[in-house]
């Protein structure tokens, strides 16, 4: 059995982009659509017309932008992944957040991220642990292994 993630991307990661080259200034107005309707704070702006982005000092369009910070996103997560030392087919099946019975807590942390509660109860067998994810989603653990999962 398994599922996938109901949440989506793991938001904490935003604040793991770094940006290495800083070339063109923030100017007054917006490189692809030319308005000034510009917003800006220390290390990025916005255009409020197309959604195009200034980022450490480089503009974005919007596309560009989302799809370059999906793959920053997947390299520093992929990063991490490799860190347990997982194998490459539950590194790609955790990317895509799919979960099986048997997981451990840290492979549902990183296909499903953090849940939103944890309701634990003490028992003769060991711990129990309910995950409770948004939308009606539960993970169940016993001793930190993954014993069901609803939806
Ligand atoms: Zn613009």
């Amino acid at each position: 059995m398994f599922a996938a993630c109901p949440v989506g991307a793991d938001e904490s990661l935003q604040s793991n982009i770094i940006n290495e080259e800083k070339t063109q200034p923030f100017g007054m107005v917006c490189p692809y659509c030319n308005s000034e309707n510009l917003e800006k704070g220390e290390r990025v702006g916005i255009c409020n017309n197309c959604l195009a982005r200034w980022v450490d000092g480089i503009w974005y369009t919007k596309s560009e932008w989302e799809t370059k910070f999906d793959e920053k996103l997947n390299e520093v997560k992929i990063k991490r992944l490799k860190s347990y030392g997982w194998t490459d087919k539950r590194i790609a099946r955790v990317l895509e957040g799919y979960i099986y019975i048997g997981d451990t807590s840290e492979i549902v942390r990183e296909a499903w991220g953090g849940p939103e509660d944890i309701n634990r109860t003490i028992t003769a067998y060991g711990t129990d642990e309910q995950w409770v994810y948004g939308l009606g989603n539960y993970v169940y653990f016993r001793n930190g292994k993954v014993t069901a999962i609803s939806d």
